[in-house]
């Protein structure tokens, strides 16, 4: 969908009111609705389900109950859904895509990325579980012993409001796949394309697989996982609600996979060419506007090319075009909302206190029209290591520029921080990349590629970044358990 007249609301497709869409309809909500609002503009797009207890209890019963026929369900056929869902997603993508702008304020050319991934997610899960969730048999002394993987029953899962599409991809495709049911709590921020997407789910799925109830983090989120009747607990977003999460799990014994924060260092070797180093570490800063987990947003740079490096840096960040989010050269747009916008414009002057110096950028930005958004300059802050600006978690379109001559020391400095999701190294020497990769303290390693996604690299966290692993094979194992069955001709002699 381009963006051309007028947009609305209406003309985008948005429906009037997102119910908790449980057992494949959109239901009432006890306890009324809130306001979903376009990011830049303020308009009200539709209003969500104010999601609470009651219907958490009513998407989790539904889910229990399609659990059995599900969970019996071949592999073969889960895995033909799979490929039909990644079909209705390819089908739809162009006005999903565009809700999902409006929803969130991020530059609608970066919906492009999102929405392939996401399909590729399921994609890949419909292959994956044809070979990768298959039990052994072998013949062993006095008898036969068969393995098998089966499915964990009622999956909880919480997303955030940065990504969507990808994060609901992330969650039910290895779910689904494995023979689970799920209870989705998409993020209160931004829903719409989620729950839009879940409507058409209802023309593959049998009622009550896929259930998602929207509402705030403390009423339809806390609900959800304080549930007794759900088996695991999946979790995307802060560290301190992630705890929260892990902590629940931990008091239940329930399995349990986080995907929390990051902060990558991106690191620059002095053999690079220095303008596709500065293009590859400006898309690694401020893609998804800056609003994601895995940028790369402390750069170490080496002395021998830093001046130049950060010169380029600059003039690059200079020509980045802020925009409408509906305008497709927009390259950057809206932060999500006024407190996460303030919460960056902050960042800068916690920056400034601590005697980082900002090169660039470091302001909002004003829109015609879109007076309501939040939209941040590209922000280039020269940093020590240990500073809060290149310690913390920013989600804006910033990044820390930090000078590295020893490699040792780099490494070291690489390492110091509580996140470990992500990182990228820039240079043409493998070897040295590949020596550095190894003693990263990151789930993710991009090399000269920064976001070089591709379906089955696990995707995780070290660290306070997270447990477990999404995006691949493992994610089967993160959404099932194992039963060894011994068939014994007779007992074994004491
Ligand atoms: P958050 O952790 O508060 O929210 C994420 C999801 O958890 C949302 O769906 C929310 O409704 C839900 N939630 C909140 N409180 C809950 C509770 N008590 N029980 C159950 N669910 C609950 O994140 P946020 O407020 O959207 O963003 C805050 C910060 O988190 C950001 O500034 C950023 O640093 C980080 N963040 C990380 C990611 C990521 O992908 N890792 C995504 C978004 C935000």
């Amino acid at each position: 969908m381009e963006a051309t007249g007028k947009i609305s609301p209406a003309n985008v497709g948005f429906e009037k009111q997102y119910g908790p869409l449980i057992n494949g309809e959109m239901t009432k909500p006890a306890n009324g609705y809130i306001d979903s609002v376009n990011a830049a503009t303020g308009e009200v797009l539709a209003q969500i389900g104010r999601g609470g207890e009651e219907d958490i209890d009513r998407a989790v019963k539904a889910a229990r109950t399609a659990f059995t026929g599900w969970a019996d369900t071949s592999i073969e056929a889960r895995s033909a859904l799979l490929n039909k869902i990644a079909d209705i997603l390819e089908n739809n993508q162009e006005r999903l895509k565009m809700m999902e702008c409006m929803d969130t304020g991020r530059a609608l050319h970066e919906f492009d990325l999102d929405y392939q991934l996401a399909i590729y997610q399921f994609r890949y899960f419909a292959g994956a579980v044809l070979t990768h969730y298959e039990g052994e048999s072998r013949p062993v002394d006095n008898g036969y012993l068969m393995t098998k993987k089966e499915p964990l029953g009622v999956c909880a899962q919480i997303i955030p409001w940065n990504v969507p599409m990808i994060m609901t991809a992330f969650k039910l495709a290895p779910a689904l796949a494995a023979g689970n049911t799920v209870v989705l709590k998409p993020a209160e921020d931004a829903c719409l394309s989620v729950i839009e997407f879940g409507k058409l789910l209802s023309d593959v799925l049998p009622k009550g697989v896929v259930n998602m109830v929207p509402g705030y983090g403390t009423e339809a989120g806390q609900a959800l996982i304080d549930h007794p009747d759900v088996d695991k607990l999946a979790f995307t977003g802060s560290v301190g609600v992630g705890r929260l999460v892990g902590k629940t799990a931990g008091e239940r014994i329930l399995p349990v996979t986080l995907e929390l924060g990051g902060k990558a260092p991106h690191i620059v070797f002095p053999d690079v060419d220095i303008d596709s180093a500065v293009e590859n570490a400006t898309l690694g800063y401020t893609f998804f506007n800056g609003e994601s987990c895995i940028l790369g947003t402390r750069l170490l740079v080496h002395d021998d090319i830093y001046d130049e490096f950060v010169e380029k840096l600059i003039e690059r960040a200079k020509q980045i075009k802020i925009g409408p989010p509906t305008d497709r050269s927009t390259r950057l747009a809206s932060i999500i909302n006024e407190k996460q916008g303030e919460r960056v414009l902050n960042y800068f002057d916690i920056a400034k206190e601590e005697g980082a110096n900002i090169l660039y950028g470091g302001n909002r930005v004003t829109v015609p029209g879109h007076e309501h958004g939040y939209f941040i300059e590209p922000t280039i802050i020269e940093a020590e290591p240990n500073m809060r600006i290149a310690q913390e978690e920013i989600f804006g379109p910033a990044a820390t520029v930090t000078r590295w001559s020893e490699v040792e020391e780099m490494i070291q400095e690489a390492n110091d921080v509580e996140y470990g999701l992500a990182a990228g190294l820039m240079t043409e020497d493998l070897e040295s990349a590949l020596d550095v990769a190894n003693k990263l303290d990151a789930g993710s390693i991009w090399i000269n590629s920064y976001f070089n996604f591709q379906s089955g690299a696990p995707f995780g966290g070290y660290k306070n970044s997270g447990v477990g692993r999404e995006y691949s094979k493992e994610a089967l194992d993160e959404y099932s358990q194992s039963k060894s069955i011994v068939a014994g001709f007779k007992l074994p002699p004491p």
